[in-house]
């Protein structure tokens, strides 16, 4: 079996991966529990959000191929997150409901559905893996602050139950955050009744009769402490250790969560258990455009959607994301994503041009995985690809059956259209991608009703077991 390097947070080294537990089935596999932080849904995702979960579906393509039993969890926050990740200003939700004029639960519907859209369209592998909303986790959420609270971690002010950081030995360990400079710093802005600066929300209340607020959250729940909500941190820590048990094997999540939400995660996970959180932090930088940040509150964010306008496939993305790795930042350019799309299409060319019947060289395979297995690096695995494909020692058959091989770790060979590479037109794309989101939510009739209006367009959808094919008719 390959041995598996991964950089570690936490160390700050790479490290070869030990597997804590095997699958009770699968004969005995053994068995790699993952979990992801997922995205808020208030709005769609921006392609530097996407990138967190090309980078957590390169983690599982790894693992499966080297023969791990997969476990996969990326969350939903449909709750709770603030502007502020430091527990001030408004719900994020209630934000986009004053922005939409929907309520924050059809909000949060419409852009889960929109973010598994855009997972299809990166030809995501979602097989086998959960998707769970904060808001379907309540009960183990206010279990958790109990015991929390029970424990003497907890204090109350005015506006909620702060988890008290000081009392956390380790708190600020991940990235080794400067917690004496963070509470000696700066108290401008920063919430007066909390006890440290680092403190964090774990319950806040609905601000009821009487406030500015009343009457207006869609979201709240009865709890002992007031009705109110849960702070963003406590839905992670609450659905890992429900979904996977603790300790998680692998934790993953963009750079930006680092300083404040991984340790706040840590600090009360490992405050209610008495024992480590996840063993393995991993982290993806960010994709930053024009050399600046890309953020949906800086109002710049590009989604899959604007690509498709200007004629890029989202697969031509997911290629632009391969040839970095995962820990390495990305300037996201027009011309960059131009020559990712170029390369993506020539790969499927020469593909479709290659016969069917080969097989696939092993020597590029263990090559393949190497590469991957080394702390993922994608870039080299995707020249790897290049290096097959001109290698007169492999026959053409062989060569279609190695690089279909080294897909399974890449994903980027999806015969995703009938013309060749070539990006489908915006409308035909968007719907597609709909389509694809109301197959992954089981909407059968929209599913249906989607092919319909593709096909006004022209254009014939087919269901295969890789996913839907939209071609030309
Ligand atoms: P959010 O939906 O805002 O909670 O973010 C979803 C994921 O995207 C998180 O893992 C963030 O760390 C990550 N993220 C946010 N902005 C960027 C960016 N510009 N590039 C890459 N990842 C990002
Ligand atoms: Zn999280």
């Amino acid at each position: 079996m390959t041995e598996i390097h991964l950089t570690n947070t936490m160390t700050g080294r790479k490290e070869a991966f030990k597997a804590s537990k095997r699958a009770l089935w699968g004969l005995g596999k053994p068995l790699v529990g993952m979990y992801h932080c997922g995205p808020t849904v208030y709005n769609y995702a921006h392609i530097g959000n996407l990138r967190a979960y090309v980078f957590a579906d390169t983690l599982k393509r790894l693992f499966k191929a080297s023969g791990y039993s997969v476990k996969q969890v990326i969350n939903i926050t449909d709750v709770g997150h603030l502007t502020s990740d430091a527990d001030t200003g408004e719900d994020k939700m209630e934000k986009a409901k004053a922005r939409e004029h929907k309520s924050a639960w059809d909000i949060a519907k419409f852009y889960t559905d929109a973010f598994f859209g855009d997972l299809a369209a990166l030809n995501v592998d979602v097989s086998g893996t959960k998707f769970p909303r904060a808001t379907d986790f309540i009960k183990e959420q206010i279990a958790l602050v109990k015991t929390l609270e029970r424990k003497g971690f907890t204090y109350r002010t005015s506006d909620g139950i702060y988890f008290d950081t000081f009392r956390f030995s380790g708190y600020g360990k991940l990235g080794k955050v400067d917690v004496k400079g963070l509470r000696e710093g700066e108290r401008i802005g920063v919430n007066e009744e909390k006890k440290n600066a680092t403190d964090f929300a774990l319950w806040k209340f609905s601000l009821r009769a009487g406030t500015e607020s009343a009457g207006k959250r869609d979201m709240e729940w009865k709890s002992p402490w007031g009705v109110g909500f849960p702070g963003w941190h406590i839905e992670c820590s609450a659905m890992a250790a429900s979904l996977l048990g603790t300790p998680v094997d692998i934790h993953t999540g963009g750079i930006d969560h680092i300083p404040v939400h991984h340790n706040n995660e840590i600090a009360q996970s490992e405050a209610a258990t008495g024992h480590e959180f996840a063993r393995v932090w991993m982290h993806s930088a960010f994709v930053n455009i024009d050399g600046g940040k890309m953020a949906k509150s800086e109002g710049n964010f590009i989604t899959l959607q604007t690509l498709a306008e200007r004629g890029y496939s989202p697969m031509a993305y997911r290629y632009f994301l391969l040839g970095a790795r995962y820990s390495t930042p990305m300037n996201f350019t027009w011309d960059a994503l131009a020559a990712a799309a170029t390369a993506y299409g020539r790969l499927q060319t020469a593909l479709h041009e290659l016969p069917e019947g080969g097989r696939a060289s092993n020597e590029y395979w263990n090559r393949a995985v190497a590469f991957v297995a080394d702390d993922l690096d994608t870039p080299k695995a995707l020249a790897l690809c290049w290096d097959a494909l001109k290698d007169d020692k492999l026959s053409p058959a062989d060569k279609k059956a190695t690089l279909a091989k080294i897909d399974s770790l890449l994903g980027i060979m999806r015969d995703e259209t009938a013309t060749e590479g070539t990006a489908l037109p915006a409308d035909v794309e968007r719907l597609a991608n709909e389509r694809a989101a109301a197959r992954t939510a089981k909407d059968w009739a929209k599913s249906d009703a989607l092919r319909d209006e593709i096909a006004k367009l022209g254009y014939e959808v087919k269901d295969t077991p890789e996913g839907q094919k939209v071609s030309k008719r």
